[in-house]
């Protein structure tokens, strides 16, 4: 007998199946986004580097 769990992602109630390898995820997305949030917090990004800086400025783009 298989237990109800709640999704921790959509706090939704659903029955794991057999061979149901997400933990207490309803869906692989829920995982997805839960994992997302975990890997957001742990490897805070305190500033995103120099801005990109389009083209090398050595030639302007012209079409040909
Ligand atoms: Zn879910």
């Amino acid at each position: 007998m298989t237990k109800p769990l709640t999704c921790p992602t959509c706090a939704k109630v659903h029955v794991p199946a057999l061979g149901h390898r997400l933990g207490p995820f309803c869906t692989p997305r829920c995982q997805l986004v839960d994992l997302g949030r975990w890997l957001s917090e742990d490897y805070r990004v305190p500033d995103s580097g120099p801005p990109p800086d389009p083209g090398d400025g050595s030639e302007p783009q012209e079409p040909r």
